[in-house]
């Protein structure tokens, strides 16, 4: 035992043998994770007790609240007072934020969202976005305030000045098998949401073998935690469980997927991503005053949202020659994958495939936005020998890489098409 024991130490002490920290100690620790105070062996010991033993509901507050006060808070609702935000857990082919927001911007429900980079398996939205030649995703609370008053929604990635304890305890987590704690990722996410502060927030929380949370009931209790924790903070929230055990939509890929979302803006693209869309979009109109699904269909039907998306892109910087007539050019070698067998599209390693797309893609170094997949058959699908079941477009052919990605299907004599929306959570 150390003879004149720190305050670290004691805190660890106590999350170790699984007691309930005050908000003054978790304070100290959010304090020692920007200041310095705490080194990162201590902070890596907090993340590592704190995932085992876990947080309690004022314990997973205190530390959300002491995060968001760790860096600047935007509290745009202030200036617009029906703003929303959306947050997904993540997938393979989720291009859904590149939809919702001009479309719900176009009905006249401001949105501004910090977008993240790809992470692992998934295709970070950030990213997609920054195909756009010219567009600029540096935000800050002036900007957004500009954007949000030309065209009702501003789209940024995540800065330094919002919630820096996380950006310090994340790199760590990432390190330390503590991604995973629910109370960890809720304090994360909700440290970031918070700073900018809408008035509602909708979470997309995936389940499946896609989704960073696969089981079920995990990705429900972070759904719950989410919500409640939003509550704590009197901030509109409810989430939709929404399936990953398959791609989204028809297209992964950077270009694919912002053309995808050019094609749905337009009322052509994918059901499966405008289904996921109208959800969300629903729970942010809540049960008054926004758009109801009518409008929201009625938005995509005039080109209203379409027109939308590309006066915010412009707003942000996109070049106009580009958005008149977008070049989204696919990678030009290409692989079929083909049913091996009739039967029925039982299973797709969605994870697997999204790392080995995401893998080519990043094969060079920077992103190669041409990488992608064509997914054309659906779980539950019955299909014929030889049936196209998805097409890889690849910068240069690539056979190893190809048959690894036929592995990922599965054809049997059953299967089932999952539902898209599985699950609601709403707040109390
Ligand atoms: N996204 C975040 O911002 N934080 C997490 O912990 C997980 C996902």
């Amino acid at each position: 035992m150390a003879s004149s024991v720190s305050q670290p130490y004691r805190i660890l002490e106590r999350k170790r043998a699984g007691e309930a920290l005050t908000p003054a100690e978790i304070r100290a620790v959010v304090a020692g994770a920007v200041d310095g105070g705490w080194s990162d062996a201590q902070l890596a010991a907090f993340l590592m007790a704190g995932a085992i033993r876990g947080f309690d509901d004022a314990e997973t507050y205190e530390l959300t609240q002491a995060m968001l006060e760790s860096g600047e808070r935007w509290g745009l609702v202030a200036e617009f007072e029906t703003l929303t935000d959306k947050h997904s857990t993540g997938g393979v082919g989720d291009k859904v934020s590149l939809v919702l927001a001009p479309l719900l911007a176009a009905c006249g429900l401001p949105i501004a969202m910090l977008t993240g980079r790809g992470l692992g398996h998934t295709g970070g939205t950030a990213d997609k976005l920054e195909v756009i030649p010219g567009l600029d995703l540096r935000l800050d609370r002036r900007r957004s305030l500009e954007l949000l008053g030309e065209v009702g929604m501003a789209v940024g990635i995540a800065t330094s000045e919002v919630a820096p304890a996380d950006r310090k305890l994340y790199a760590l987590r990432d390190r330390t098998a503590t991604v995973d704690s629910l109370p960890l990722i809720t304090a994360s996410i909700l440290s970031k949401k918070l700073a900018t502060g809408a008035r509602a927030i909708v979470f997309d929380v995936k389940t499946g073998d896609g989704a960073f949370l696969p089981e079920l009931d995990v990705a429900r209790e972070l759904a719950q935690l989410l919500v409640r924790t939003c509550g704590a903070f009197s901030c509109r929230a409810s989430a939709l469980l929404t399936d990953m055990s398959q791609p989204l939509g028809d297209w992964v890929g950077h270009a694919a997927e912002v053309r995808e979302s050019f094609d749905c803006l337009a009322g052509g693209g994918s059901r499966e991503v405008m289904e996921v869309t109208y959800a969300l979009a629903a729970e942010l109109a809540g049960p008054a005053n926004g758009p109801d699904r009518a409008a929201l269909e009625r938005a995509i039907a005039s080109g209203a949202a379409r027109e939308r998306f590309d006066r915010w892109a412009l707003a942000q910087g996109a070049e106009a020659a580009w958005m008149s007539a977008p070049d989204l050019p696919l990678a030009p070698a290409e692989h079929v994958v083909e049913a091996a067998r009739a039967g029925v599209l039982s299973r797709v390693a969605t994870r697997r495939l999204g790392l080995l797309v995401g893998d080519a893609a990043r094969g060079g170094g920077a992103i190669d936005p041409g990488v992608s997949l064509r997914y054309r058959a659906r779980l539950g699908q019955t299909v014929a020998a030889g049936e196209e079941l998805a097409r890889l477009y690849l910068r240069r052919p690539d056979e190893r890489l190809a048959a690894e990605v036929r592995a990922c299907f599965e054809v049997a004599d059953h299967g089932t098409a999952p539902a898209l929306v599985i699950e609601r959570v709403a707040g109390a």
